[in-house]
């Protein structure tokens, strides 16, 4: 007998697990594959959109107005939020496989990756990650302290969010009361006492990973300077080929950047230290952070693939404040299998494989939990459109008959766990815009479960179990 899932009357029925940009973008192309769907989106925290709430800086508003497409696919009648639902506290791996027809895993890199060296667990030292969440208010960060009285801070890496964090030590407070920051980190950053940032990276200024208009940010900032040292910029043969290579289309223009801050006369006031070549080797301090060593990086290899190897030459900066920003990192989720090394689960265009590269039938996954953390928002939409493509492709193969959303309830109603719905995250955004209007933020966030939850459920939208 032929899998009839997905012909009319006989939805396919997937649950997608994960609601930031990879599960809603997966979530659409399966909602225009042209076959009956029915997808349910599943959430560990009351409210949607991962990293675009966490992780996008509050004061790039544009960033997040993605959130407008997102509730656009929410809207559609095939699709359902089931919001405080967490895999392995709510819902288990194997539950969910027999619930529905296919699984898609699109939980994101929920943690991040440790330098390695000596020092790093001193009081001080913080994964950026830990800072971003906390000043986009996520919750279960609101308690957590960063010690802003000193007066130099150090980040190690130069993508994206090292500048976003270097940005956000940097900007006077004033210029952050307008964004939806949390009130607990505009409160903080009002006391803070960095006047020196020092953003450090172990290869060149070509090899870089931060784009040009992100970098041409640090020199507007209100009363502080990006500094570059102009011999810094002075690049072997092999990174002036990477100049013209379209696998780093933003390198010329950041060294143009660059090299504007390099011949910048010198303002008095606050600095931005751009160092290239310099890897972090020991963090050193009686308890808390104190020093950080580094050692020079010579750059070794071809054209496109150079590493950066440690020479002589030792740099040390007295700080008490450090974030490593050296990339995020997937985490398991008990009952699949995972890629230890590169933190991600392993796949085929999006089929997850077992330890022996063998199809788990089934399951799939989109976005960082599949490729790593890498790419800007929209890159996980030709994500999300390669493993729906790989799921359709697998659909003779795939179980015939499963619950899907019906089963999800009636699980959850056994379990007398209430899930949020799409409009009670409605009601919490509406909340939020409210405490915002009252001063002059586009929305006061939530940032306690107990807080969205308090709101989702006044709205008296859903009985309680
Ligand atoms: P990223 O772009 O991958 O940058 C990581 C940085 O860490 C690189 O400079 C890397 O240097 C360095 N690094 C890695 N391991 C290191 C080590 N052991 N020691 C020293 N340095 C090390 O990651 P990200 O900044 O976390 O950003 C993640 C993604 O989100 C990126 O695609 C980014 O563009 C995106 N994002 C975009 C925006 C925006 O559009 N405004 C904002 C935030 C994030 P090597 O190159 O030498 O490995």
């Amino acid at each position: 007998m032929t899998n009839t899932a997905g012909a009319p009357g006989t939805p396919l029925r997937v649950a997608v697990i994960g609601s930031g940009p990879s599960g809603f973008y997966a979530a659409e192309a399966l909602l225009e594959s042209g076959l009956d769907v029915e997808v349910d989106l599943l959430e560990r925290l009351p409210v949607p959109y991962g990293l675009v709430r966490f992780g996008v800086a509050p004061d790039h508003p544009k960033l997040k107005s993605v959130t407008t497409t997102f509730a656009q696919i929410a809207a559609h009648p095939r699709l359902r939020f089931f919001g405080n639902v967490e895999m392995g506290r709510d819902v288990s791996v194997v539950e969910l496989g027999h619930l529905y027809h296919a699984v898609i895993v699109a939980t994101g890199a929920d943690g991040d990756r440790r330098i390695g060296i000596p020092g790093e667990d001193l009081t001080g030292v913080h994964a950026a990650r830990d800072f971003v969440a906390w000043y986009n208010g996520r919750p279960g960060c609101e308690s957590m302290h960063f010690d802003l009285s000193h007066d130099t801070a150090v980040i190690v890496g130069q993508g994206n969010v090292a500048v976003d964090v270097c940005r956000v030590l940097a900007k006077p407070v004033d210029a952050l009361r307008g964004t939806d920051m949390a009130e607990h980190a505009l409160d903080a950053l009002a006391r803070s006492r960095v006047r020196e940032i020092h953003l450090v990276g172990r290869r060149g200024p070509v090899q870089a990973s931060f784009t040009p208009k992100e970098l041409r940010e640090l020199g507007m900032i209100d009363g502080w300077q990006p500094v570059v040292d102009p011999k810094s910029l002075e690049l072997n043969e092999a990174s002036r080929a990477e100049l013209a290579d379209p696998a780093r289309p933003h390198a010329a223009k950041n060294l143009a950047v660059l090299a504007g801050f390099a011949q910048a006369p010198t303002r008095a006031g606050r600095r931005i230290h751009l160092h290239f070549q310099q890897g972090p080797t020991a963090l050193h301090g009686r308890g808390r952070l104190e020093r950080v060593d580094f050692r020079s990086q010579r750059l070794e290899g071809p054209s496109g693939h150079q590493i950066a190897v440690t020479a002589d030459s030792v740099m040390s900066l007295y700080a008490g404040l450090l974030f490593r920003s050296i990339g995020y990192r997937g985490t398991p989720l008990p009952g699949l299998p995972f890629d230890k090394l590169r933190g991600t689960l392993p796949h085929r265009e999006g089929r997850v494989l077992d330890e022996h590269g063998s199809v788990v039938s089934g399951w799939f996954t989109a976005g960082w939990i599949k490729r790593g953390p890498t790419g800007i928002i929209g890159t996980n939409r030709a994500c999300g459109v390669e493993t729906v493509a790989s799921l359709l492709a697998d659909l003779p193969s795939l179980p015939r008959s499963r619950p899907g959303r019906a089963g999800l309830e009636a699980l959850l109603c056994q379990k007398r766990h209430r899930a949020v719905t799409f409009a009670e995250w409605q009601a919490i955004e509406h909340a939020e815009r409210e405490r915002g209007r009252h001063c002059d933020k586009p929305a006061e966030k939530f940032v306690r479960v107990e807080e969205m939850l308090e709101v989702a459920w006044a709205t008296g939208m859903q009985e309680p179990v």
